[in-house]
């Protein structure tokens, strides 16, 4: 067991209030899992896990606002500030409670504790060694480790994503053994691991691994890199690659990697490509698709999956075209700034990815610089931001109430969206006259 000081962790001082308290109240308790990681690779610790042999009975009576979690498993969150920290029981009073507990962790690197106020590290299963070693291994008996909960198994790799860890291979092997298991996962679990997955660093080592072990195979078959399949598999390889080179060249919103990672994806879809004709005319459409059905399938907010297939839907083809001011407009009536900024991102991210010359990646900076200009001047992008309303042209064209009116506004606003000058009372109620009648049924 090694144990060295390490009174370079620097411990929050709403966290260290939780550590004292509990302390004092004659327990003990050490920081454990990813703080104590993320610390010990220099990083800045995101959130806060620790362990303590005092009771959830305890802690809820040590604080005011505790949420019981995971009371089976004797975890609690402690409501601290702005954040939540997970604490979680061990049974025994001596130094063994928490040995036991580190045992039940997934990796040797979470299975380090840091002990309070003492500040020693207590690491029975040499993580410190295997975070130098920049090494995955599993704790204990990896096999039965992944088996007792398959998560783990995807967990790997996310830890490969956001550290470049590579997977020792005894625990490979373990988890491509185990990786089938995956599919009897609640999908929240899955989704919120392949989330953070896609915010790391490393994602090709990522998708490489996932796909060698199966994991891929089971959570996310739309991308499975085409070495399993006899026919097309350069086509198929190509597409796989550039779509994980273009999530990892994206910027790490979430939203956007995720339309990024799926913005061809109906090219690697084996019903997709048989359909002849499509792979190039409707890929978009077809690969918006598959992405919202991905992520309602992960049950993930329907915003972030409107979001994800709005952006694929509309992602700018990678030939060189010239984009007329209207042009931009209706993109920017169609998705908001935020949305439209995310597509030229995702735009960028396409191009680098495919090793686009500099000019390539100009055009994309000047489209950047346009929509800035047109939405500094504030255009009229939506039916209410027309000169007039339904009332007016009602009144003026002495039209009765319904649906006429509505096509007609949005006429209007499609004109004004190609033509900004046509926007005033006058003109707009002239050029009303001028369509009524091809708008009339
Ligand atoms: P993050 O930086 O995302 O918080 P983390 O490693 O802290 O990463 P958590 O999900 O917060 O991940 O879990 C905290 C700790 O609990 C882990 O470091 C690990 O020790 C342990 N742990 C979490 N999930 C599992 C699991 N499925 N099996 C075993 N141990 C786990
Ligand atoms: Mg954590």
């Amino acid at each position: 067991m090694v144990s060295r000081e390490s009174d370079k962790i620097v411990i929050p001082s709403d966290v260290q209030k939780l550590l004292r308290r509990i302390s004092h109240a004659g327990f003990r308790v050490w920081v454990v899992g990813g703080a104590v990681r993320d610390f010990l690779l220099g990083l800045l610790p995101k959130d806060w896990d620790l362990a303590t042999n005092a009771s959830s009975q305890d802690i809820m009576g040590l604080f005011d606002r505790v949420i019981p979690v995971g009371i089976r498993h004797g975890t609690v969150q402690v409501l601290s500030g702005r954040r939540a920290v997970e604490v979680t029981s061990s049974s025994g009073t001596e130094r063994e409670g928490i040995v036991d507990d580190l045992k039940r962790r997934d990796f040797t690197v979470n299975a380090i504790a840091l002990e309070y106020p003492s500040l020693k590290l207590i690491d029975p299963f040499g993580g410190q060694r295997d975070i130098q070693a920049a090494v995955l291994r599993g704790v204990g008996d990896a096999r039965a480790r992944f088996r007792e909960d398959p998560i783990r198994t995807l967990r790997a790799g996310r830890f490969v994503s956001v550290y470049g860890f590579s997977v020792e291979e005894i625990t490979f092997d373990a988890l491509r053994g185990e990786a089938q298991g995956l599919d009897s996962v609640a999908v929240e679990r899955v989704r919120e691991e392949m989330f953070k997955l896609l915010l790391g660093d490393y994602l090709r080592e990522a998708f490489a691994l996932m796909n060698r072990s199966g994991v891929i195979r089971v959570v996310l078959p739309e991308i499975l890199d085409g070495s399993q399949q006899e026919s097309n598999i350069t086509v198929r390889q190509r597409a796989y690659e550039h779509l994980v080179r273009c999530a990892q060249l994206s910027q790490k919103r979430l939203r956007l990697r995720l339309a990024a990672l799926f913005h061809d994806i109906a090219k690697l879809d084996i019903r997709a490509d048989r359909v002849k004709g499509h792979e190039t005319t409707d890929h978009r459409s077809l690969s918006a698709q598959i992405a919202f059905a991905v992520l309602m399938r992960w049950r993930s907010p329907k915003r972030l999956a409107l979001a994800v297939s709005k952006l694929i839907e509309n992602h700018i083809s990678t030939d060189t075209h010239e984009w007329s001011d209207g042009q931009i407009r209706r993109l920017l009536s169609e998705l908001d700034i935020d949305l439209t900024r995310d597509l030229l991102d995702l735009a960028y991210a396409d191009r680098s990815s495919q090793g686009a010359p500099e000019a390539s990646l100009g055009e994309i900076e000047s489209l950047r610089q346009r929509v800035d200009v047109q939405m500094s001047v504030k255009p009229a992008l939506q039916i209410a931001d027309l000169a007039v309303d339904g009332d007016v042209l009602m009144r003026e064209l002495e039209l009765a109430p319904g649906p006429v009116v509505g096509k007609i506004l949005r006429e209007l606003r499609r004109a004004v969206i190609d033509e900004p000058a046509l926007n005033e009372r006058g003109a707009l109620i002239q050029y009303a006259r001028e369509c009524i009648q091809s708008v009339l049924p």
